[in-house]
């Protein structure tokens, strides 16, 4: 029986086609700025999203960490949600790494910061206060997509208080698929966008940031200094090159089949579908059940995301064919109806 793993789409398996693209990639040692595959790639990305420079990190959370680290000093602070990638999930890198402290702030149910909470962070000029300096947003956040229009009201606050506006967008392309946007577009008002190719997009590392000629020199510096200077990287860019290429278009399939599963969910007495945005569906079961649910999902080889976010996370991606969302189905029928 084939494993059907919902974790997370980072599981997603490098296809052959990938494979041969990383095996015939020209590299040099990037380091030294000298790998053509590392350069093409973010020159590529730099110019499709409308930036000047883009840097290739290892990890989105390298690329988050770094960017963080070229925008604040020392005793700056940044603006973050309490439930964002940034603040939550990089164990706390921008504080530990960075000496940049973190302001969290609830987000409202899309994952937006509401603009009067942010302009309610902002530390008045003063011995007392860490300079706030950056505000992080997140898109998609849990699946979901920020309204088009948000992102240039937060741009319109952060110009007014001379804030830099960062956008932490591991699954943007999900986003621009699901809005029908393009993803130029949805970052125009960022100073910085970090995009991760590892996800949804299915390169096995890797991930891009991007900003001015300026703000990328400053993280490429960091980048060094947390150890993340890859030499011959560009057998992992010509990953990202050919999911770029070959994988974006195809997000739309992973947005249908997450939304036929939530939909083929509904009116169980064990189970309520929380939510579906993008490739991603919440699910919630009552705890004195959640023993029986892994039991149920570990005999049809089902794995989910179970404990990180409140509800338990199905996670579709590539490798998750229409035979899975099937199985997925069939089993958290069986699950729901029993109770
Ligand atoms: C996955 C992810 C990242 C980066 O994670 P890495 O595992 O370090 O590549 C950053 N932000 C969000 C929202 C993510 O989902």
């Amino acid at each position: 029986m084939d494993n059907i793993d919902l974790r997370s789409d980072t599981v997603t398996q490098p296809t052959p086609a990938m494979r041969e693209a990383m095996a015939r990639a020209i590299v040099g040692d990037d380091v030294y700025g000298e790998d053509p595959t590392v350069n093409a790639l973010q020159e590529r990305l730099a110019a499709d999203l409308g930036f000047e420079a883009g840097l290739w990190c290892a990890t989105g959370t390298q690329a988050n960490l770094v960017g963080m680290m070229a925008h604040c000093q020392r005793g700056d602070e940044y603006i973050v949600g309490m439930d964002a990638h940034t603040y939550k999930y990089e164990g706390g890198g921008a504080a530990v790494l960075g000496s940049v402290q973190p302001q969290p702030i609830p987000q409202a149910a899309d994952g937006s910061l509401p603009l009067e909470s942010v302009e309610q962070a902002i530390k008045p000029v003063d011995p007392h206060f860490a300079r706030t300096r950056l505000v992080c947003l997140e898109n998609t956040w849990m699946g979901r997509t920020l309204a088009p229009d948000y992102p240039a009201a937060m741009r319109a606050l952060c110009d007014r208080h001379g804030l830099a506006l960062h956008l932490d967008g591991a699954r943007l392309f999900n986003a621009a698929i699901a809005s029908g946007l393009p993803a130029r577009k949805l970052v125009e008002p960022f100073d910085s966008v970090s995009v991760c190719l590892s996800k949804g997009l299915g390169a096995p590392a890797g991930s891009v940031l991007l900003g001015s000629r300026a703000l990328i020199e400053a993280a490429r510096r960091w980048r060094k200094v947390v150890g993340g200077g890859l030499r011959q990287a560009g057998i992992l860019a010509a990953a990202g090159m050919h999911a770029l290429d070959h994988h974006v278009e195809q997000l739309a399939d992973d947005h249908a089949r997450a939304k036929l599963l939530a939909d083929s969910l509904g009116d169980l007495p064990g189970l309520t579908v929380n939510a579906q945005h993008t490739n991603m569906v919440f699910i919630d079961v009552p705890a004195p059940r959640l023993a029986a649910l892994k039991q149920a999902i570990a005999d049809a080889g089902i794995r989910m995301s179970i404990g990180y976010t409140p509800s338990i996370r199905m996670v579709i991606h590539r490798d998750i064919a229409d035979a899975g969302i099937d199985r997925t189905i069939e089993t958290l029928r069986t699950f729901g109806a029993a109770a």
